[in-house]
């Protein structure tokens, strides 16, 4: 995709969320894009840059660690978004800022020794699975407050929020109660005394729904990048 492709996709995608915070009373401001950039070219990554785009999501370790040293751009933040290999997670501490999608205490400490001291504690998400869906990594919703108060118990992790992947929904009423849902067990969680303040939830064809019930980030390939290359 040509950088003026990627340039009118970043300001239609930053008019939707402009648009649907205001519809849903929320602080524009309080919504990040994370640019998903997984199974995108350098080239791609470097016209959102200059759109003034820092944040990406990368899936792939290995991937993501070659376009992490070739952009070699210390104000890019890193956001890891993918399924979590126990012989990676290594690589995961080094060099990158978020881990989204942890559901394992196991990784959780591997994480936590792995982080290195002369870097801030690494951001995490728990990824939670809200309807069990057995083809879908997370954890359950039921097993979320367990993990979350392990997780507090690691200095070198910082627990931020939740993430989910909802089943796909066409219907916007439909799309509305999957987010919903993640913002309930936030709510539980805070009313339990442990404090989140991210909902990452909404992808490209969901972004209005998840804003309305209360996405503080939206996770968005295809819609700002175009189709992606095969792996
Ligand atoms: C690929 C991916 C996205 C982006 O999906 P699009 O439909 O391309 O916007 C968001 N979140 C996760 C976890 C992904 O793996």
């Amino acid at each position: 995709m040509e950088t003026t492709e990627v340039a009118h996709n970043f300001h239609l995608i930053h008019a939707r969320i402009q648009q649907a915070a205001l519809a849903y009373q929320r602080d524009p401001a309080s919504i990040q894009l994370l640019a998903v950039s997984k199974m995108q070219p350098l080239s791609a990554l470097r016209s959102a840059i200059a759109c003034g785009q820092q944040h990406f999501g990368e899936n792939y370790a290995q991937d993501a660690l070659e376009k992490i040293t070739a952009l070699n751009n210390p104000s890019l933040v890193w956001h890891f978004i993918g399924a979590i290999q126990s012989n990676k997670t290594r690589l995961l501490a080094e060099h990158f800022a978020w881990i989204e999608t942890l559901a394992s205490l196991k990784h959780a400490q591997r994480l936590n020794e792995q982080r290195p001291p002369q870097l801030p504690p690494l951001n995490v998400c728990i990824q939670v699975n809200l309807h069990d869906e057995p083809q879908k990594a997370g954890v359950k919703a039921a097993a979320v407050a367990e993990l979350a108060q392990a997780i507090r118990q690691l200095p070198r992790l910082r627990l931020r929020g939740l993430m989910t992947i909802p089943a796909y929904q066409s219907d916007f009423a439909q799309q509305r109660q999957a987010h919903r849902a993640l913002a309930f067990l936030r709510d539980t969680l805070e009313n339990q005394g442990i404090q989140l303040d991210t909902l990452s939830m909404g992808m490209s064809d969901d972004l209005e729904a998840a804003i309305a019930e209360g996405a503080t980030q939206v996770r968005i390939g295809t819609a700002l990048f175009g189709t992606r290359l095969a792996k």
